[in-house]
């Protein structure tokens, strides 16, 4: 019997998560997720999987960020027939984030005159066969035992670790790995056993500045917008960023640190998600639990308003200012959002701050880099908004903490495969946990399949 790992997405490149671990009667994948970004490319979404997905028993999803489930219906659509595992608060968050992304790939599907990647009937028939289990217990698939950490990345996102019985190894899959201490979730769990380790490089070569300042920066901005008098737009993305900003909003203006003035949640996603969180309260950090005891939604204030429907969107118009608005798309690149920076980024009064990452090319970026104008429903805007970028709030972990959350497993380690990440960082990586762990790291090749020992 030998043991497999191939790399059928998420090698060299930071999306497209998608491995399958085998030990030659049972095939796990784990992730199916779309690449995505300037990664993009319909080909290779579109394109048939190199494995046959009839011939896979199980699948199981870390997170539910779209880079490691969106393209997992398409495996139903071919022929995948196997059981799919998560924890509970991913099974939630997939299906709210399915739907919609199953709704922007048809769209776009019609646009290109092309077939939809997959419908709504393949999502329905993958949700079906999720069946959930809580971290720390442990679940059998073939000779497989299976079992969830806490990643600390995204409510209800997992670090995966799966031993064989007879190999008595334990094969760990990190997802994306958290940015610890987060304003909402527990730190990311140790995991002192790994033999071997498929880990995330997306910042391997980069350190997250700011993480202690974070909210006093947060706070400083939203004081300089309401000097300016007009309106804050805040592009953000719909899971986790929105739902920090809304706690963080709510203590502020409890505490009397800012003005309540009103917030508009208008995104019908994020709000879902919002949903999601509050549902699932008793999986965000310890020290929150006293709070959300107390006040019950820890995400929802007096001076909040969501905003559903279109006709509730067109309304904020008419709200007066100075107002804050958190809407999607994260980088500005199409969403709700687009609208309200039509409406004010040419009045000087008004404020865009950008809480994430900007992918290059992106609207978000251009505004991002001081950029005087901008195309938006094809007419030209020009920017006359103040820009301010607040950093400290990345959801991944940078440098040192992968090179950390290595260090608690380098002694029993025999190979770290540095996946999901650009050459650039997890050759970086590569080299620092060499020579600062003694640890065989590896940047696999995509197609690739490696023999474990
Ligand atoms: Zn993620």
């Amino acid at each position: 019997m030998e043991i497999t790992v191939g790399f059928y997405g998420g090698a060299g490149t930071v999306t497209g998560a998608n491995f399958l671990l085998s030990d030659g009667t049972t095939n796990i994948l784990v992730d199916c997720g779309l690449t995505q970004g300037k990664d993009f490319c319909d080909k290779c979404n579109f394109d048939d999987f190199e494995y046959d997905p009839k011939d896979i028993h199980a699948l199981i999803f870390t997170h539910a960020h779209l880079d490691h489930i969106g393209r997992a219906p398409k495996l139903i659509k071919d022929g995948f027939n196997g059981g799919v595992y998560c924890t509970p608060p991913t099974e939630d968050l997939l299906t709210v984030m399915l739907a919609d992304s199953e709704g922007i790939l048809k769209r776009e599907a019609e646009r290109k005159n092309i077939p939809p990647m997959y419908s709504k009937g393949h999502v329905d028939g993958l949700l079906q066969k999720v069946e959930t289990h809580e971290y720390h217990k442990k679940f059998e698939i073939g000779d497989f035992v299976c079992e969830f950490f806490d990643a600390g990345h995204i409510l209800g996102s997992a670090i995966v670790r799966i031993t064989h019985k007879q190999t008595d190894k334990s094969y760990v899959f990190t997802g994306d790995l958290g940015n610890s201490p987060s304003p909402l979730l527990p730190n990311t769990e140790v995991i002192a056993d790994a033999d071997y380790l498929i880990m995330e490089s997306v910042y391997g070569d980069r350190l997250h500045e700011d993480i202690e300042h974070r909210e006093e920066k947060l706070r400083d901005i939203i004081l300089r917008s309401i000097e300016r008098g007009g309106t804050l737009m805040i592009p953000a993305f719909s899971m986790e960023r929105t739902q920090i900003l809304l706690y963080n909003l709510s203590n502020m203006m409890e505490a009397g640190e800012i003005p309540k003035i009103p917030v508009f949640l208008d995104s019908p996603l994020a709000i879902k998600v919002t949903e999601i969180y509050k549902k699932y309260s008793k999986y965000l950090k310890q020290d929150l639990q006293g709070e959300i005891k107390k006040e019950g939604d820890i995400f929802d204030f007096d001076f909040l308003e969501k905003t559903e429907s279109r006709d509730a969107s067109k309304a904020i118009l008419h709200a007066e200012t100075p107002k804050i608005i958190i809407a999607g798309a994260g980088m500005s690149h199409g969403g709700r959002i687009q609208h309200h920076e039509m409406q004010y980024l040419d009045d000087p009064k008004s404020t865009l701050m950008i809480v994430g990452y900007q992918a290059a090319g992106s609207m978000g970026r251009v505004l991002q880099d001081g950029g005087k104008k901008v195309r938006i429903f094809n007419k030209e805007v020009p920017v006359k908004a103040t820009i301010e970028t607040l950093s400290g709030y990345s959801a991944h972990a940078d440098r040192d903490n992968l090179v950390e959350f290595v260090s608690h497993t380098s002694t029993k380690l025999d190979t770290a495969f540095l996946a999901m990440g650009e050459p650039g960082p997890a050759s970086f990586l590569a080299q620092r946990l060499h020579d600062f762990l003694d640890v065989k790291a590896i940047v696999p090749e995509k197609g690739k399949t490696y023999t474990l020992k």
